[in-house]
């Protein structure tokens, strides 16, 4: 058995093999669909699923250019319209810049493709003028979660590392793109920022600036990474045989670090418990790492296929 040949990595899978092999394989090796909630109480957190993405609609078609009142007057819900006020509190921000929103890209790494999935690249105009005062592109992503993650926890994530890679090694192929066109140089590692927008905390996004050395450090980790993962599925990634890469049968590692079953759906299926961990366990000092994202499954990766159109 072997990745499916259009499989692509992303944040999402690889922070999954960090955090457990295990789940990576049962997630995207085997494929095994394990029919149990994450996280309880399950209407909660499908409803907050729902809120998610449609702030992200929101966003996108405001950005596109969309009239404010005209989606203004599809939001109803409180936590939305708290979000969605806060959103457009914030993105005067980008008045002198051009945002490109919705932006997928993939490249090669290892063998295989790694994407990432942008909610928005914003091209500041200092850059675009050839100036200086600061980062000249940044990475945007909207966060809803309710708690506020640590600067450590959100700097370790995947993601943190995943997003800048692709966009730098992307960059050339960006060049139609007129923001990009303008430029007198290629997007350079020291001009790149990443930011994190915290729907609950708008007043203060988390920026994690980057740099030439930051880039080569994440392309050996990533390199290594993908590596690995191929190593333990058998070998090779596509296009090194003709046919499927053999593999071992037997389970891969299981994680020995337990919170992350506490809201993981095989937790049954590993004999790592029955019970989806409660959402009020997530407030206390003894989970502050496990508040959001993946583990709680409060943070979503989008599948626009899923996401209806917000009527206005
Ligand atoms: S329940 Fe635990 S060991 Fe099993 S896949 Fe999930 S995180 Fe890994």
């Amino acid at each position: 058995m072997s990745l499916p040949r259009i499989f692509q990595f992303s944040a999402t899978s690889l922070q999954d093999y960090v955090d457990c092999a295990r789940r990576f394989q049962l997630r995207y090796v085997l494929q095994v669909a394990w029919p149990a909630p994450e996280v309880e109480p399950i209407a909660e957190q499908e409803h907050h699923g729902r809120l998610a993405r449609d702030f992200h609609r929101l966003v996108h078609q405001h950005l596109l250019g969309l009239p404010t009142d005209t989606l203004s007057a599809a939001v109803a819900d409180p936590d939305l319209e708290r979000w969605w006020q806060a959103y457009l509190a914030f993105v005067p921000t980008f008045a002198k810049a051009q945002v490109m929103p919705e932006l997928s890209l993939s490249i090669p790494l290892a063998g295989y493709r790694v994407m990432a999935q942008y909610d928005a690249i914003v091209v500041r105009d200092q850059q675009l003028a050839g100036g200086g005062g600061g980062p000249g592109i940044l990475i945007v992503d909207w966060k809803t979660y309710r708690q506020r993650p640590s600067r450590a926890w959100l700097g370790r994530r995947l993601q943190t590392r995943v997003y800048p890679v692709v966009l730098l090694q992307a960059g050339e192929a960006l060049t139609d793109w007129p923001p990009l066109a303008n430029l007198e140089r290629p997007i350079e590692a020291e001009n790149l920022e990443m930011c994190y927008w915290l729907a609950e905390y708008p007043d203060a996004p988390e920026s994690f600036s980057y740099h030439v050395a930051a880039l080569q450090a994440d392309l050996d980790y990533l390199i290594g990474l993908i590596a690995q993962i191929a190593g333990q599925i058998g070998g090779g990634g596509p296009g090194t045989g003709s046919g499927p890469v053999p593999t071992r049968e037997e389970a891969w590692p299981l994680t020995t670090d337990v919170h992350h079953c506490r809201f993981c759906n095989y937790r049954s299926l590993c004999g790592r418990g029955d019970l989806a961990g409660p959402l009020a366990e997530y407030v206390g000092d003894d989970y502050q790492d496990y508040l959001t994202a993946g583990e709680t499954g409060l943070d979503i990766d989008l599948d626009w296929s899923q996401v209806q159109e917000i009527a206005y």
